[in-house]
């Protein structure tokens, strides 16, 4: 049995950034305590449901889950080994705003093995654009600190694409991010949501309207530049460095958890606004942490929404969250899962894709074109009915 993975969201925020809709809010600092306790009962309901499966992967995401003390991260992660069966050797991710932590000791001596901290940029007016909490400065000591605090393993999060942002300020950005010498980095590129105030701004002609073209030119210098410095490009938007050992098909520093996403294996979600998929239902958590919270304090189950999802969907989804990977998606690996030739269920949008340029078909299987990369919707759409 393959193991599964431990999502726990976290949807608080020192302040609400411009650009975000994540379910995250400011200003609910007295909900912090309660919001903990409705998790360890959270915990506690669903083990039943999850007994026997191992879980190798835990993700604190948010939201942001290092506004929280240590001790209060330490309870989750204490319940979830009582509660669970977590093995040794798990990957446990914790999401951090550099702005928020002074000592990163604590956290290490929590057993978190890998650090997530988001930077978006290494400019001080982007981030102020971007209505981040910290400076660049801050970004740099906080990643600084966390390495002598003994973390081995850190992700750094940027932004590409920003209202009036160049082409060289972007390859500046990269080029100190790479000095830094993370284990992993993701870019994505902005998308502007709407109802967001960074969106608002740009509607009403104060700020200037993203340009996709240069968007994809910073997308390909990050590709070059990250090539170059030995980073390993094995999903849309993630590089994890090169260990100099074999790598197998994918990264050694690659992110576990968020593999197991792509690979469209089980996951269970706890918190509010959590998506759980058991490997034949999809089920999401109520929204709002006072609708959470009160939901738990009742002793209710906080599931808002569930569907069984049939065949049909289960192979639509593993080819969307599969194709995102730069492996792309194997025929044996398809045919071991679903009984199936991968072939003969889309040949005609393979044939499509490939002669659009948009996919690379090999005696392996398919995977994303260099151009297939930067038109990836284009492509997963093709693949649902
Ligand atoms: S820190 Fe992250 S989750 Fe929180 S508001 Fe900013 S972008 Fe959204």
């Amino acid at each position: 049995m393959k193991p599964a993975g431990i999502y726990i969201h976290i949807p608080f925020c020192q302040a609400k950034c411009a650009y975000c809709d994540f379910v995250s809010f400011a200003g609910l600092e007295h909900l912090h305590a309660p919001y903990i306790q409705a998790l360890l009962r959270e915990i506690e309901l669903k083990s039943p449901a999850w007994a026997g499966i191992p879980f190798d992967t835990l993700y604190l995401g948010g939201g942001t889950p290092s506004i929280l003390s240590p001790a209060q991260i330490g309870h989750l992660l204490e319940a979830c080994r009582r509660h669970f069966q977590v093995l040794p050797e798990s990957e446990i991710t914790l999401e951090a705003n550099p702005g928020t932590v002074q000592n990163w000791l604590p956290w290490r001596k929590l057993g978190i093995t890998r650090l997530s901290l988001g930077i978006q940029s290494l400019h001080d007016d982007e981030l102020a654009l971007l209505g981040r909490i910290h400076a660049a400065q801050e970004a740099i000591q906080a990643y600084t600190a966390a390495r002598a605090a003994g973390f081995e393993n850190i992700n750094l999060d940027f932004l590409f694409g920003l209202p009036g942002q160049s082409l060289r300020r972007w390859q500046e950005t990269l080029t100190q991010a790479l000095e830094l010498a993370p284990e992993h980095l993701s870019l994505y590129c902005l998308t502007l949501e709407e109802h967001t105030p960074l969106a608002r701004q740009i509607a009403q002609g104060l700020l200037p309207a993203p340009d996709d073209d240069l968007a994809a030119e910073m997308y390909e210098l990050a590709e070059e530049m990250l090539a170059k410095a030995g980073y390993l490009h094995y999903e849309i938007s993630n590089w994890a460095r090169s260990t100099g050992e074999s790598e197998g098909e994918l990264p050694r520093l690659a992110c576990r958890h968020n593999v197991k996403y792509w690979h469209n294996e089980r996951y269970l979600g706890l918190g509010a606004a959590a998506y759980s998929y058991d490997g034949k239902h999809r089920s999401g958590n109520v929204e709002h942490p006072k609708d959470y919270i009160l939901r738990l304090q009742r002793g209710q189950d906080p599931t808002a929404t569930s569907e069984e999802t049939d065949r049909q969907r289960q192979i639509e989804e593993t080819m969307m969250l599969g194709l995102r990977l730069l492996e792309g998606i194997s025929w044996e690996a398809f045919s071991q899962r679903f009984g199936e030739d991968l072939r003969e269920i889309y040949a005609q949008e393979i044939t499509t894709l490939a002669e659009e340029g948009l996919l690379t078909i090999d005696e392996l299987g398919i995977r994303l074109s260099k151009r297939g990369r930067l038109l990836g919707n284009r492509v997963f759409a093709a693949f649902l009915h």
